[in-house]
């Protein structure tokens, strides 16, 4: 049986890593613009859902964000952030079957953080905890999509270029989602 991945594990993986880690260009060589890629994936964190396997990544190929459930609607301050920088042009949302998000409920979670810290109840009711228990993938991704197209925030060159998926951690294939 293999030995459970801790922190320790993984300095020890990056040390064995360094000798073969190629330089990567900074910013200021890059150039924001014309350097950077331009295409942004947003997914899942699930260990089972690795977007650099499925979509065959590489160093500078795309921008990921991964949060619990592939929450896009979670992703929009980074996403408006980072697009100061790099222009982004296309979105992928990636959801995948057997997703967490569809298993935790807020009550859930509120439950849990409102034993654990009484008297924040304000704080825990703001927070945006990403379940969609009780929905489909696709549901989800219409809901957190149009949130986002909604959004006054967004460009609207950029709402129009976001396209929805489920990735099958069966059969690995994405089937995309009107949204
Ligand atoms: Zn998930």
């Amino acid at each position: 049986m293999s030995s459970p991945i801790t922190t320790e594990a993984l300095l020890a993986r990056n040390k064995a890593y360094v000798p073969s880690h190629q330089p990567i260009p900074t910013l200021g060589k890059l150039g924001p613009i014309d350097g950077f890629p331009h295409i942004l994936v947003v997914t899942c964190c699930d260990p089972r859902c690795i977007p650099e396997n499925f979509l065959g990544l590489t160093t500078l190929d795309a921008i990921t964000i991964r949060n619990a459930g592939g929450n896009v609607e979670m992703a929009l301050a980074n996403i408006v952030a980072l697009d100061t920088l790099v222009d982004f042009r296309e979105i992928m949302v990636v959801k995948h079957t057997d997703c967490g998000s569809q298993m935790y409920t807020v009550e859930g979670v509120r439950g849990v953080l409102n034993e654990r810290a009484p008297g924040k109840k304000a704080e825990i009711e703001k927070m945006e905890l990403g379940s969609i228990a009780g929905k489909t993938l696709e549901q989800g991704l219409r809901e957190q999509v149009g949130a986002v197209k909604a959004s006054g925030l967004v460009k609207e060159e950029l709402k129009s270029n976001i396209r929805a998926f489920v990735y099958d951690i069966a059969s690995g294939g994405l089937t995309e989602v009107a949204v």
